[in-house]
């Protein structure tokens, strides 16, 4: 996907009408489409980075920032009880649209959306040891 053709550029250039939850001069975050919950808000830099890693850590540092304005926001004027927020980076991982983003998900207890019952096996120390010597060198 070029940034021509990127529907959250198109967002940003107001080409492609969102519900505009806030917006400053490096940011915006609106409301997604296809919410997984009410409120579900999606969160972009204005500039477009594909990944976590393409994202300069100033332009990082400053999504954040809005991240938590937004999550705090949307956790005061909505009757919920948390959030997740997520951030894909790669098909593989469930990343969508190739433009850098946080999705902020409203939850109440219960709600049945979504829970990360992700199977895990402890691990033996050898297999960590393994790792490590992989990571760091
Ligand atoms: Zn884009």
């Amino acid at each position: 996907m070029s940034i021509e053709n990127c529907i959250f550029c198109q967002i940003v250039k107001k080409k492609i009408p969102a519900k505009i939850v806030f917006e400053d001069d490096y940011n915006v975050a609106f409301l997604d489409i296809f919410p997984v919950s009410s409120g579900h808000t999606i969160v972009i830099p204005k500039k477009h980075f594909m990944h976590l890693e393409d994202i300069p850590i100033k332009d990082l540092a400053n999504i954040i920032q809005t991240v938590k304005k937004v999550a705090t926001l949307i956790h005061n004027k909505l009757d919920i009880d948390g959030y997740n927020i997520l951030q894909n980076n790669f098909k593989a991982a469930g990343q969508v649209i190739d433009h850098f983003h946080f999705h902020i998900i409203p939850r109440r207890m219960d709600d049945n959306k979504f829970k990360l019952y992700i199977p895990r096996e402890q691990a033996n120390d050898q297999s960590l040891e393994d790792m490590i010597e992989i990571l760091r060198k």
